[in-house]
């Protein structure tokens, strides 16, 4: 589904991340893992084209995508939708849910009116939130509700791939679950799934592997337990050591 070669990603002449590799397959759920500053949001930017001072390659479906997402097709553009870290940052306190919802229906496929209403609605369903929310301001619902109209926003593009970052670093430890549960559903459906998180508890409930990320550097990748039970490198080590 997604293959990253050789990423490497710069702020200017700063170097933030160095010769990346990466797959990620149907249904399967890679969770990039490392310390505040590592570049795991750096590398999340740069695939859906947010970022686009990068070279390597970033191939979906084995086809390469351009740097920047102004350069690329709406159908790849689609294909791959990004979770941000701060929910608030994304979703326009000024729109209601059901016109955040509906506004990239409209937009993307021309869809208005009461099929769009109708999908908003199967679009909350499916991330377990009643019809009503629709009326509802951002600033009216609590961190779990806006990160579950974040997700059902990428649902709604249809999403081959969908890059979660931090999504439950927020949350509280039930609601994390309730969202965990919700993202485990998606990938028993076929989506691909990058998890990026620095808190290691949470990838053993939702990631099949784990790539892990030192100053822009992967130092180690491999199956969950395999990499969480018997990490090979000093700086995974430590990262099992403070978190767990
Ligand atoms: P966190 O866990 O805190 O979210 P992260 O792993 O997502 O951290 P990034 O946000 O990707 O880390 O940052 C990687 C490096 O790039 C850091 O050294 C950061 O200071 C730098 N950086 C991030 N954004 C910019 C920017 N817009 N301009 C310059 N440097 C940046
Ligand atoms: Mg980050």
């Amino acid at each position: 589904l997604l293959r990253v070669e050789s990423l490497t990603a710069s702020y200017g002449h700063l170097e933030v991340l160095h010769d990346v590799d990466l797959t990620v397959s149907p249904g399967e759920c890679v969770a990039i893992v490392g310390e505040s500053g590592s570049g795991k949001s750096t590398l999340s930017r740069c695939l859906i084209g947010l970022h686009d001072d990068w070279h390597g390659t970033v191939a979906l479906d084995g086809r390469p995508l351009a740097k920047s997402a102004a350069d690329r097709g709406t159908a790849e553009r689609r294909a791959m939708q990004y979770i941000f870290q701060n929910p608030y940052g994304s979703l326009n306190p000024r729109q209601d849910v059901g016109a955040i919802l509906s506004t990239p229906l409209a937009l993307f496929e021309g869809v208005t009116g009461a099929e769009a209403r109708r999908r908003v609605v199967d679009a909350l369903e499916r991330v377990e939130m009643p019809a009503r929310m629709a009326a509802r301001y951002p600033s009216e619902l609590s961190g779990g509700q806006r990160q579950r109209v974040a997700i059902a926003r990428a649902l709604l593009a249809s999403p081959e791939l969908l890059i979660c970052d931090e999504v439950t670093s927020a949350l509280d430890v039930l609601v994390q679950s309730a969202v965990i549960d919700l993202l485990r559903g998606l990938l028993r459906d076929g989506l691909g799934m990058i998890f990026v998180t620095h808190n290691l508890a949470v990838v053993r409930n939702i990631a099949d592997r784990v790539v892990v990320v030192n100053r822009g550097t992967v130092v180690e990748h491999g199956g969950v337990d395999e990499v969480l039970d018997r990490p090979q490198d000093a700086y995974t080590r430590g990262l099992l050591a403070n978190t767990l």
